[in-house]
């Protein structure tokens, strides 16, 4: 699985976690990228070799701050309502078309960074959901051809303002998805080939400890290659962008009382075969 850290000498870099711990990989080979962007653009030449020397590459012994896997942003596309679980929560049909938006790039932070809670919102709610990280560029692309140019996946959250999400003219859910900080994805990016059915996976969200959504991606209603093959045909998909797949039952607004993140909330988001986001709230 592909990490993105900062060294204890505030140096950043990026390697491979195994159980056996974190193999440093931008340090043994300098040659290599820098950046997690430039070497997923890059994976088709470089890939071979970067498996080989997480192979051989002992674990760092350095403590190593986990940062956000992608250290450029790119395109942040979002599904609504594919989980069925969630979309008889909140009363709506099933949908037979995706339903797409857009995060803006000022939203991405990393597995433990502070989630800002902005004063003009009383409804921040939390989404826990598997996200897929495209690694080739793709347009008009079949499902097939989106299947194969999946780099990885990783946990992100959704971090919603449910009341400029639903409240405001138009129905737009842009703006109460774009506060900033409000797309913590990570810990770690697992390669496609690390991840034998992305539709089986554990994904619960816990809030201060306590569970809120526990289901399984065999939720999920549209699959990643099929909204990928769906999104190609409108917009060009380049290595780096990641899709937000949805997210199952138990977010805040659907709970009888409403739960909303407040400042000193811890959130967490956990897939398994992935690992576990955790947020504080500021
Ligand atoms: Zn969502």
């Amino acid at each position: 699985m592909l990490v993105r850290f900062r060294r204890p000498n505030g140096s950043l870099g990026w390697g491979f976690r195994s159980e056996k711990g974190i193999a440093d990989l931008s340090l043994a080979d300098p040659a290599l990228p820098t950046s997690t962007r430039t070497l997923i653009e890059q994976w088709d030449t470089l890939g071979p070799d970067v498996l080989r020397l997480a192979q051989t590459t002992p674990a760092s012994s350095e403590p190593l701050e986990i940062l956000c896997p992608l250290d450029v942003p790119g395109k942040i596309l979002c599904i609504g309502l594919n989980y069925r679980d969630h979309a008889i929560e909140t009363n709506a049909p099933i949908p037979d078309e995706p339903i797409v938006f857009f995060k803006s790039s000022n939203t991405m932070i990393g597995p433990t960074d502070s989630i800002v809670v902005p004063p003009i919102s009383n409804e921040v709610d939390f989404e826990a959901e598997l996200v897929v990280v495209i690694g080739k560029q793709l347009k008009h692309a079949s499902e097939s051809q989106a299947a194969l140019a999946i780099f990885g996946y990783t946990a992100g959250n959704d971090v919603s303002a449910r009341d400029w999400q639903k409240g405001k003219p138009g129905k737009q859910w842009y703006l109460g998805k774009s506060f900033d900080t409000f797309a913590p994805i990570g810990p770690a990016i697992a390669l496609r080939s690390e991840i034998a059915n992305p539709s089986n996976l554990r994904i619960e969200s816990r809030l201060n400890g306590v569970s809120m959504q526990n289901s399984t991606t065999a939720e999920l209603i549209f699959q990643p290659a099929m909204l990928l093959s769906y999104l190609s045909q409108i917009i060009t998909l380049e290595p780096g962008d990641v899709l937000f797949t949805g997210t199952p039952a138990g977010v805040g607004v659907a709970r009888t009382p409403q739960v909303f993140l407040k400042p000193g909330d811890r959130i967490e988001v956990e897939i398994e075969s992935i690992g576990t986001l955790s947020n504080p709230c500021i």
